[in-house]
Formats: structure tokens, C-alpha cells, sequence
């Protein structure tokens, strides 16, 4: 640290990103991203955005903005596009949350709401996963609060019904409620729809799981118009060109190619369901996911062992340190031949264990 940091942010732990490493060639099965490459006409369509880069970028996304309404039944002033889903969490941690108004969230989601809260100067209260790991809406009514919950939550991998996300939603008028469905698009019902019923929802979306764009940094927002004045006030006292043009036509072009995506989607989750059986198989807890990772572990080897002894042979996994969830690992679901070379890796190291 230089001595001139300054001192609001000398106690600050960033966000400690999944590995990308650059020497070997692993089998990604560690960052939750798409196996398949983005189709031909988005990769085409980028190609020709980027002889326009010396204009700047649309600051309202126009044309993603529209075709987004269409497909998330929405009107055009209820969404609001950013640098990655990070960036609306960012905004929203920002926009509803302060000395006054705390945030809650589960104990076990993703690391970068504490973060968030941390880099705010927001005191934040942890509630924890009940010991199967499940989320109890109850924990989260007239929370006094805002509430940010991952549904799907990561990385566990289990789901909410929207029947008690209304709950939530309906309990706490006075406060907003963050729902962050990075994962929604694998098995878990949106509620995006209760946002034309609720003024203090916001529900967040990526295009870096389903949609195969995780490199172009691309997430949505969605709530009723003032909330997303709201947002909209910060990312023009931040960066009005948050979403760079070649960004901007990857998501629209992706988005003119829901079906292909959505195929995707339709094959990861046979991948899933194949991988979690032969893990089930193989003597592993498996919790039941409806996202594109697998929250796994086995008595026969540690959650820490297991993820080194992968990663030395060339399959990376990811391994988390918090002591309640350490003796697991998280298995981002890819392609069938990646999924049948993890589990022949696996097989290996628990032969090779119990000599
Ligand atoms: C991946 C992820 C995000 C962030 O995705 P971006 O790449 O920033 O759009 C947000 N929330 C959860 C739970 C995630 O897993």
C-alpha cells in the first residue's frame, strides 16, 4: 500500500477472482463459464461494431435496450445495462445501502456482496444457510434491511421458489430486495415479472453463464422506473459509456439468438444431471443444482485435496477456503467430453486414494 491510499479503503479485502491460468491448458471447470463460443453472427457482428470504436458508444444501449424488453417482457425504461452484472450489484449496494440502511445477505453466497458492502462503508449482518444448505425465505421478511439474495444462489446451486421471493419482496416495503439470477437461465423461474408489481425489487442478469459472453462483460438490470433512476443517476456520475459498443451489439446479436443459447442451456443441464449421477455414483454429496456447477464433496477425500490432486492433472475446480464449506468443491458443468474426463480424473484420485 502506497502512503497515499486512502485510509476509508486501507482495511479492504478485494474480491479474489476464480484462477485463469496461462501456462497449462486445464479443463475450465472453475469460473461458472459457458463450454461454447458465442455463434458466428455475434463474433460477425463485433467484427464490423469495431471499425465504428473511435465514436463513442451509445450511453443508452438502444438497441439492446429494445430487443431486451422484448425478450424479458419489460419496457425499455425498466432495464438498465452494465459492465457485467458486478457493476448493477456495485450500483445497487451504492444506490440503497448506507449507515442507516444495512444489507443482508446469506453467509454462504457470492463473495463479492461482502465486498461490495466493505468498499461502501455499508455494515452488513450474514444469515446462514440452513444445514442442508437451503435458503429459509422467513429469514429475510420484514428484514429491516435490504436484502440481496442470489437465486439460484452460488455455490450451492439451489433455488428459491418466485412464491417466496414475493414473500420477501412483499415484507419489506421500506426496502429494496436484490435478486441476482446470474444463474436463472439453467432451471430456476425469474421473477423479473414481479417487478411490475413491486417498486422496491431489482433483479440482476448476466450475459456471462448462459449467454457465452463472460469476456465482453454484460449485465442487465431490471426494475421499476424510479429504482432504475436511481442506478441510472450513479452510472452517469461514474462511466455513461459503461457498456462499450462492441459489447453492446454482442448482447444485442445474442439476444436476436435466444434460441441458441437456450439450446445450450438445455444441454448443460443433461450434463449436469449425468455428472451428478455418476458422482452420486462414485460415493460423492451432490446437492441438488439448478445452475451450470455441481456443489460436491465425498468423505474419502478433502475438499482442498481433491481440487489439487484435479488440478494436477490438468482439471481445474473450484475450491473455497470459509471453514463451513471447504470440504467441497464446485464443478462448472462444460461439455459432455470435459464432463467424462473429470469423472475418469476423479475416479483416478480416489483409486489412488484408498492404496
Ligand atoms: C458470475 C456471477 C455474477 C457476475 O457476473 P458478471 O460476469 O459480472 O456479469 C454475479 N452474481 C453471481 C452469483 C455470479 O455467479
Amino acid at each position: 500500500m502506497s502512503k497515499y491510499f486512502s485510509k476509508k479503503y486501507a482495511l479492504l479485502t478485494p474480491y479474489t477472482p476464480g484462477e485463469q491460468p496461462k501456462d497449462t491448458q486445464y479443463i475450465k471447470l472453475n469460473t461458472n463459464e459457458s463450454p461454447f463460443a458465442p455463434p458466428p453472427s455475434v463474433v460477425q457482428a463485433v467484427e464490423t461494431e469495431i471499425k465504428r470504436a473511435q465514436l463513442y458508444s451509445d450511453p443508452e444501449c438502444t438497441a439492446l435496450v429494445k430487443k431486451a424488453s422484448e425478450i424479458f417482457g419489460v419496457n425499455t425504461k425498466q432495464i438498465l445495462p452494465t459492465n457485467g452484472s458486478d457493476e448493477i450489484l456495485n450500483f445497487a449496494f451504492m444506490a440503497f445501502c448506507d449507515k442507516d440502511t444495512p444489507v443482508v445477505f446469506p453467509d454462504i453466497s457470492y463473495g463479492f456482496y461482502s465486498v461490495f458492502a466493505n468498499l461502501h462503508g455499508i455494515p452488513y449482518k450474514t444469515v446462514p444457510l440452513k444445514s442442508d444448505f437451503s435458503i429459509d425465505y422467513r429469514d429475510y421478511m420484514h428484514a429491516n434491511a435490504t436484502v440481496v439474495i442470489a437465486n439460484p444462489n452460488a455455490p450451492t446451486g439451489l433455488c428459491l421458489p418466485v412464491w417466496q421471493i414475493e414473500e420477501i419482496v412483499k415484507s419489506n416495503p421500506n426496502n429494496v430486495v436484490v435478486i441476482d439470477e446470474a444463474y436463472v437461465d439453467f432451471g430456476g423461474e425469474s421473477c423479473i415479472p414481479l417487478i411490475h408489481k413491486y417498486d422496491n425489487l431489482l433483479v440482476t442478469q448476466t450475459f456471462s453463464k448462459s449467454r457465452s459472453l463472460a469476456g465482453a462483460r454484460l449485465g442487465l438490470g431490471f426494475a421499476c422506473e424510479s429504482l432504475l433512476a436511481d442506478l441510472n443517476t450513479l452510472k452517469y456520475s461514474t462511466n455513461p459509456y459503461n457498456v462499450n459498443r462492441m459489447t453492446a451489439m454482442a448482447g444485442y446479436t445474442a439476444l436476436c439468438e435466444n434460441a441458441y443459447f437456450m439450446d445450450n442451456c438445455k444441454v448443460i443441464c443433461e450434463n449436469r444431471e449425468y455428472t451428478a449421477n455418476e458422482l452420486t455414483k462414485l460415493g460423492f454429496e451432490v446437492l441438488p443444482s439448478k445452475t451450470n456447477f455441481l456443489f460436491v464433496k465425498t468423505d474419502e477425500i478433502g475438499g482442498r485435496k481433491l481440487y489439487e490432486e484435479l488440478k494436477k492433472k490438468g482439471v481445474l475446480v473450484r475450491n473455497f477456503t470459509s471453514e463451513r464449506i471447504k470440504d467441497y468443491n464446485r464443478v462448472t458443468i462444460g461439455t459432455k467430453e470435459e464432463m467424462e474426463i473429470f469423472l475418469q480424473k476423479t475416479k483416478e484420485i480416489l483409486k489412488e486414494q484408498r492404496q
